[in-house]
């Protein structure tokens, strides 16, 4: 298994690891592009968006969940922040291992793309 964020999972590449559980991992991107910038992932593989199924309905959930959870824990409530996905080509993705951004601490571009 060559995926990168598969390899953050299991402890083989360092990260600045901010959640651990049995389903989902958060880690401060390497390249953050606010104050705040966390990524959050599922810890079993899924490529991209388009690979969801409804299985992963409860634990999509959770993510979101999750994500409010750090937000708060960041201090970027407040003042709001944002929770991006990229899916594919057109849309920038460039790690094949699904993530959600978590951005904040700064007010981010009005455009979204
Ligand atoms: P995306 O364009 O949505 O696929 O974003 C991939 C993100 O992963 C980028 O924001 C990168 O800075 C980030 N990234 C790449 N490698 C690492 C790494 N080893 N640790 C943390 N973040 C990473
Ligand atoms: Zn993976």
């Amino acid at each position: 298994m060559e995926c990168l964020f598969c390899q953050i999972v299991a402890g083989e590449i360092p990260a600045d690891i901010v959640h651990y559980d049995e389903e989902l991992v958060a880690f401060r991107d390497i390249n953050p592009q606010a104050p705040t910038h966390i990524l959050i992932i599922p810890k079993a593989h899924v490529a991209s968006m388009t690979e969801l199924t409804d299985k992963q309905q409860a634990l999509m959930g959770r993510l979101i969940l999750l994500a409010k959870e750090l937000a708060e824990k960041e201090g970027i409530s407040e003042r709001g922040y944002r929770l991006s996905v990229s899916c594919g080509a057109d849309g920038g993705q460039l790690v094949p291992h699904l993530h959600f951004h978590l951005l904040g601490g700064r007010k981010l571009d009005d455009r979204l793309g």
